[in-house]
């Protein structure tokens, strides 16, 4: 069974895991809903989660395997993710904009532009945001790189987002702090060659 651990009274999550390679699962309860932000390849997840007998909805942050494995193992009422997701999942509603449900706590749901994946989402409930892997670089050509553009647009949504805390995966703290994630990102802009699309690290 997955250990599920407790960041506030309604906000909880599971830790990402290296074998299998499973993303942080994210678990928020509403009044209604529990909303489910990446639901991992661990089999261990949804066994956890199965057992919460409120309804469930799923929020996937991106298409990579280590962070919607599991859905065909989770029972889930709606699955919310990116048009990129989407062609990956073959289910789901696709959300192009920001979405937001009144659900005892409000929960936002908006996409973010990423170099690691496109068609990236993040949830934002009061003080905290999941971010998945948005804010990490890709590969190109066999070297780490940010695509320039993408990350000024990304670091403008981060910058309007009201949360205090982002919850980013696979990173061993795994909550940090808003300014401290967008001073680095910042850093990172600031390298770039302006004759050139991408940013290499
Ligand atoms: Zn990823």
């Amino acid at each position: 069974m997955a250990e599920i651990i407790k960041i506030t009274d309604r906000i909880s999550y599971i830790k990402a895991t290296e074998k299998p390679l499973s993303a942080d699962v994210g678990i928020v309860e509403g009044d209604e809903f529990m909303w489910i932000f990446d639901i991992g390849a661990d089999e261990s997840v949804p066994m956890s989660l199965n057992k919460i007998q409120k309804p469930k909805n799923a929020v996937i942050s991106h298409f990579h395997p280590d962070h919607m494995g599991n859905l065909e193992h989770a029972e889930l009422e709606n699955i919310y993710l990116g048009g990129n997701t989407f062609k990956y999942a073959k289910c789901g509603t696709v959300v192009e904009d920001d979405v937001f449900f009144d659900d005892g706590e409000k929960i936002h749901i908006f996409p973010l532009p990423s170099s690691h994946a496109k068609g990236s989402l993040g949830m934002e409930i009061g003080d905290y945001a999941f971010l998945g892997d948005a804010t990490y670089s890709t590969m190109k050509q066999g070297r780490v790189c940010y695509n320039a553009s993408v990350l000024k647009e990304e670091i403008a949504v981060l910058k309007k987002l009201s949360a205090k805390f982002f919850l980013i995966s696979h990173d061993e703290k795994f909550i940090r702090q808003k300014e401290e994630i967008i001073g680095e990102l910042e850093e990172i802009y600031n390298k770039r060659n302006p004759k050139e699309s991408f940013i290499w690290i």
